[in-house]
């Protein structure tokens, strides 16, 4: 194949022309004129401050518009980038499709709007600069062309300010109108010294010009040449009719040169034709001659339908092109430029320029190991990179990789070949999904190295009394598993159902005893100990809303999804009517207090379930409330469910320094006074494991860090633990609740007593208005009025330590705290 049919690699280089004009700020020069010139085929064009320009947007999306207002050197990146600052334009396909009716009417094809955003970034770099395009400003009493075909002109009635269509500000108009008379913005200029004379500058195109166009009667497009080239493309992209037809395309990739004696330039010929009064039917049959010369000269012969017949393929390296902007060639040029810099997507925008190169490189990391991947991406580059009208040059310049995948080929050019939505311009925009690979899964990548074992005591501590690390037994919950694990044992061996509700206050060791029950009944059935039997486990911590439990629930037990109402009614079906399943199914609820709903209903047919005959269903419920059952269903409910009832209770301080221990066996990181120590402190404030276990983390890397190179690993001592604790607990509300008044302290230490009275943790204000009387009472203390203390309890809800309803402010309020207790009891104790 000759090397023409390959993609030009079009590299160009921007120099500014002229001296800079004021350093302004320390770091701009500014400039009013830019030269760019395209290596391979010489051309250089100029482009100046006020000239409108396109600019590269996304692979497969038209080119941004705007206008430019500055150009200037940022000196202060290395090396100085050449920028410019632009005034934005937008097409209507970038508006939002929800506000696009606000327009009224149908756009014209060619109309754009005014970019009326102030918060829109509108600095570029110059190399995302396309090249100039025309745009013609209209005053409201003026008719848009509506053609189709008339491409290389655009207008602008209306602005845009991301809110609505507005007519263009009078000054802006005269501006616009102004530019449009100045001979920069009449049209796209390419300059060559040898081919100036060549050029065939196109009368500025008005809607006048337009209308005199339509009268003609014969419906000739206004820009021949481009309707040519339009037609061309959409020729390569039609199956293999024509067996020459790839040689043809890739001779259409170069864009119309000026005439050579003897050939007819295509848009002349065009013009000619429609000179003539020759509508484009009357000449379908008539062929001429094409001459494109860039980045080769090659001729074809071709017809008005857009046949393309090669005649014959030459190289003329001596033959200095003159480039005419086409919308053809600015395509192509866009594309040629993103190849070439491989910066797609949204690339003017700097940030995002950085953002997509770090994308791309953690793309290609995470595949680097996959072959076929890393083929992709790169075919994927030059998929992305490439017009439909170019698919077929690319099938022969890049036939390794682009025909290794044919189904990725097709996909490709049928996504290439629906028209392309398009979002609103000035925000980023969505990559389409041409560079997802059909089994994109997110996964994570497999460990290349194995885990270090730890290097140091202190480490190793670290890791056995993370909360995560599973223990090898359980300390002090030796009676609740031997419970849990009966009940769950001989609902099992006898084929019934059952419900038990465990509760008790955070990090008492719930979840971690019924997961050991469950691990160790699995075992047993595995040893055929016990019937086999399905466990499915949820947890309300990890539902979006309360009814999605049952679509779990039904996913886990039988694959299937539904909706939640749907899947409840197929659980109800499953455990309340009479067929008799084969195996026991048990189901934990753990977080259980987050399934509330206004009518309760999940969680009542969470319990109600079991209570079937023959659904042989084992619930245990876990939660923080105590009373939820009571609360929710009430009391003749609830003793008709029968639920059997397991209490956590907070661990003691002998019993945390057991746990810690345990955990630490024959591991000498801590002085006992230390372990003694947090263990009394976390048992005086909550018993919460959790938190003992933090502690002791925490002040393991404290005694690391403390610790000066070349010293031996020391053991954590007492200090290193109060450091810790006070760590813990220096939160903003445990500040704010030191710094609070006495009458206000008073309050929330009632709060807390009354918690503990009810074993709830939500109460009215009379209860804790009773509790607060009485805790003055006991210590002598003048007790406030009910109306003071609804002040303080106000006040302490707007700073968010309590909430409290808004909607009323009467004795049955209820209030709740939104700290834990423990946080509450030490900032108190501190106090
Ligand atoms: P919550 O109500 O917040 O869910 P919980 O009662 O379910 O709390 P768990 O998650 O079971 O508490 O325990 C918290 C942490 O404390 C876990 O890391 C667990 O391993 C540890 N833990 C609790 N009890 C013991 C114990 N007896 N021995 C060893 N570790 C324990
Ligand atoms: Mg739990």
């Amino acid at each position: 194949m000759p090397s023409y049919v390959t993609r030009p690699k079009t590299r160009k280089t921007f120099s500014w022309v002229g001296r800079s004009l004021l350093d302004r700020k320390q770091y701009y020069q500014i400039y009013k004129e830019i030269c760019v010139k395209n290596n391979d085929c010489s051309t250089e064009i100029h482009i100046k401050v006020g000239q409108f320009v396109l600019i590269k947007a996304n692979c497969n999306t038209k080119p941004y518009i705007a206008k430019l207002t500055e150009l200037f050197e940022d000196g202060s990146q290395f090396p100085p980038k050449k920028c410019a600052r632009v005034q934005w334009f937008v097409r209507f396909s970038e508006i939002p499709i929800s506000k696009r009716h606000l327009l009224g009417r149908k756009p014209a094809a060619q109309e754009i709007f005014w970019y009326d955003y102030s918060g829109c970034d509108n600095s570029v770099y110059v190399e995302t600069i396309i090249g100039p395009v025309q745009v013609v400003a209209l005053a409201p009493d003026e008719v848009l062309p509506m053609d189709q075909n008339s491409e290389e002109t655009l207008f602008v009635k209306l602005s845009w300010n991301t809110k609505n269509f507005e007519p263009l500000p009078p000054e802006v108009l005269s501006a616009l109108k102004k530019l449009e008379d100045s001979p920069e913005c009449q049209k796209p200029k390419s300059r060559h010294s040898t081919s100036r004379s060549c050029q065939t500058p196109a009368p500025p195109v008005s809607p006048n010009a337009k209308k005199l166009l339509e009268l003609d009667g014969l419906g000739f497009p206004r820009k021949p040449n481009m309707r040519l080239s339009q037609k061309i493309s959409c020729d390569s992209l039609e199956p293999q009719k024509n067996s020459k037809r790839k040689t043809a395309s890739s001779e259409t990739a170069s864009p119309p040169k000026r005439s050579q004696p003897g050939e007819i330039k295509t848009s002349s010929a065009l013009k000619t034709l429609r000179k003539n009064g020759q509508a484009p039917s009357i000449c379908a049959k008539q062929s001429m001659t094409l001459r494109a010369q860039c980045p080769a000269e090659v001729t074809a012969k071709i017809n008005v339908e857009g046949t393309i017949v090669p005649v014959r393929g030459r190289v003329r390296s001596s033959v200095v092109p003159t480039v005419i902007l086409t919308p053809e060639y600015i395509r192509r040029e866009t594309k040629g430029q993103e190849a070439h810099s491989c910066s797609s997507h949204r690339v003017h925008r700097r940030s995002s320029l950085v953002t997509l190169s770090r994308i791309r490189k953690q793309l290609w990391l995470l595949d680097k190991s996959d072959h076929e991947e890393e083929d992709f991406i790169s075919s994927a580059e030059v998929s992305d990179c490439t017009s439909e009208d170019e698919d077929e040059d690319q099938d022969d310049s890049v036939p390794s990789l682009r025909r290794r995948n044919p189904q990725r080929q097709s996909r490709n050019r049928r996504m290439a070949s629906k028209p392309s939505l398009q979002i609103p311009s000035k925000t980023p925009k969505k990559t389409p999904n041409r560079r997802t690979p059909h089994h994109a899964t997110p996964q994570i990548r497999d460990r290349n190295l194995a885990i270090q074992e730890p290097t140091s005591t202190l480490e190793e501590a670290r890791l056995r009394l993370h909360v995560s690390a599973v223990p090898d037994s359980l300390p002090c919950r030796e009676q609740e598993f031997q419970d849990i694990y009966n009940f769950v044992e001989s609902k099992v061996l006898d084929g019934t159902g059952g419900c038990m509700y465990i509760s008790g206050v955070p990090g008492t060791g719930k979840t971690a005893t019924v997961h050991e029950v469950m691990r160790c009944l699995q075992q047993a059935a595995q040893t055929n100990d016990v019937p086999p039997f399905e466990y499915v486990e949820v947890n309300g911590m990890k539902l979006t809303e309360p009814h999605q439990v049952y679509v779990q629930i039904l996913q886990k037990l039988t694959g299937q999804k539904a909706t939640a109402n749907h899947a409840a009614e197929l659980l109800a079906k499953r455990f309340c009517s009479q067929g008799s399943p084969q195996e026991t199914t048990v189901l934990l609820v753990d977080e259980l207090d987050l399934l509330w709903t206004q009518k309760q209903d999940v969680m009542y047919n969470l319990f109600d379930w079991p209570t079937h005959k023959g659904a042989r269903l084992v619930v245990l419920a876990i939660a923080n409330t105590m009373d939820l059952p009571e609360r929710i269903m009430m009391n003749r409910v609830s003793s008709r469910l029968g639920l059997t009832r397991m209490s956590f209770q907070p661990y003691s301080h002998s019993q945390l320094k057991q746990i810690v221990v345990s955990r630490l066996k024959h591991l000498k990181a801590f002085e006992d006074d230390a372990i003694q120590l947090v263990a009394r402190k976390v048992a005086a404030l909550s018993g919460d494991a959790r938190r003992c276990l933090d502690i002791c983390r925490r002040a393991t890397e404290i005694c690391e860090l403390s610790r000066q190179p070349g010293d031996s690993p020391g053991l954590v001592t007492v200090a290193h633990l109060m450091e810790a604790i006070d760590e813990m607990f220096s939160s903003p509300y445990i500040t704010a609740i030191k710094n609070c008044s006495l009458l206000e302290q008073g309050f929330l230490r009632a709060i807390i007593a009354e918690f503990h009275r009810s074993g709830l943790e939500e109460a009215t204000f009379q209860q804790i208005y009773s509790q607060h009387v009485a805790l003055c009472r006991i210590e002598g203390l003048p007790y406030p009025t009910m109306s003071e203390t609804m002040a303080v309890c106000s006040r302490l809800g707007s700073c968010r330590l309590l909430l409290v309803e808004s909607s009323r402010n009467d004795l049955l309020l209820r209030v709740r705290l939104n700290v834990s207790q423990d946080d509450v009891l030490y900032a108190l104790k501190e106090a």
